[in-house]
């Protein structure tokens, strides 16, 4: 059962052991977990009930352990300096050695970081000393809590624990702002710093999220990673220049295989989805491969996030959904 937790300590040693905790921050409370552990980010997304794979945002205790991971330029710098420890979050290329999960960023190569304020959030991730995803701590459609019994009330039994810290200051969640793209900075999401306090740091910023990301050329889709090679949904053979990408006993004869998950388990294999993906691309274009057969996924547990990404994946490039 979830456990309410008064100690610091408690609620890092559980996010390292890999298991999923709440915590409060300045804005509203989140559901953290290890940001490198594939496992423990598909956990979020599954005790979240979450139909579809949105990128989280990663947590740190500092701007120089967020600048680790992503490529800051000298805007990011200067938002840093100005803003965090506080309610910005920013989107910036992520670095080669990035240590977050494919999965956390729903396979994009840019990452959203942010350095939270409250004493708690910041006591924790100094305490685990990783980056730490952390979407609300509700489940998927429901309002985010701001106590730690609105955290009990919405994932009571499917968390470990949440670490107690009153009720959050802010209310409203991070202003996330996109530094990624050429261009001037674009306003992702409305939250606890208010686009006026931007503006006068950077200058002009656009305030609409970019309105269509399907104008995309092909394989180019703004939200989501396709991969190259075109993909084949519910296959039941595979043919001998496809590569396969598996669910539960692989289907005999392709040239290359990526299992999702073995023992058929939708969380294992929502953890291996984006890395196989890549992996299957890359090594399948290496070999002259020239498409990925994937086998059907149940819709069970994260199976319906897993077959709306790979239906994503699958769709005519030119009609492609972000
Ligand atoms: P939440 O799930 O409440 O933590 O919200 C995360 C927000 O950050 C959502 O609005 C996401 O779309 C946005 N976000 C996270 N990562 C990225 C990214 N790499 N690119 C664009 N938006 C992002
Ligand atoms: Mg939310």
């Amino acid at each position: 059962m979830t456990r309410l937790l008064h100690e610091v300590a408690e609620a890092a040693a559980l996010l390292l052991a890999g298991e999923l905790v709440g915590f409060p921050t300045e804005t509203v409370y989140g559901l953290g977990a290890d940001a490198r552990n594939a496992a423990a980010v598909a956990g979020i997304f599954a005790a979240k009930g979450r139909p579809h794979f949105n990128p989280l945002i990663a947590h740190y205790a500092s701007a120089e352990a967020a600048f680790a991971d992503v490529a800051a330029d000298a805007r990011a710098q200067k938002l840093a300096a100005a803003c965090w420890p506080g309610p910005l979050t920013l989107v910036l290329p992520r670095r080669a050695e990035c240590q977050v999960d494919l999965l956390a960023g729903a396979g994009l190569d840019t990452l959203a970081v942010r350095v939270p304020a409250h004493p708690l959030a910041q006591a924790l991730l100094r305490a685990v000393a990783v980056p730490v995803v952390a979407p609300s701590a509700n489940r998927s459609g429901q309002v985010s809590p701001t106590t730690a019994q609105h955290v009990l009330a919405g994932l009571s039994g499917r968390i470990a624990a949440v670490l107690e810290g009153g009720a959050c200051a802010v209310g409203v969640e991070s202003t996330v702002l996109d530094l990624s793209q050429p261009g001037p900075p674009r306003l992702l999401r409305p939250g606890g710093v208010p686009l006026e306090a931007l503006q006068a740091l950077l200058g002009p910023i656009l305030a609409q999220p970019e309105a269509a990301p399907t104008l995309r050329s092909p394989g180019m889709l703004l939200s989501h990673y396709a991969p190259a090679l075109p993909v084949r949904l519910g296959a039941s053979t595979v043919a001998a220049e496809e590569a396969l990408l598996a669910f539960g006993s692989a289907l005999p004869g392709a040239g290359l295989v990526w299992n999702l998950s073995e023992r058929g388990d939708s969380t294992e294999a929502a953890a291996r989805l984006f890395a196989g993906l890549r992996w299957l691309d890359a090594e399948g274009a290496q070999l002259g491969l020239t498409r990925i057969a994937v086998m059907p996924v149940p819709e069970a547990g994260l199976g319906a996030a897993i077959n709306d990404r790979l239906a994503r994946a699958a769709a005519p490039r030119e009609e492609a959904q972000p």
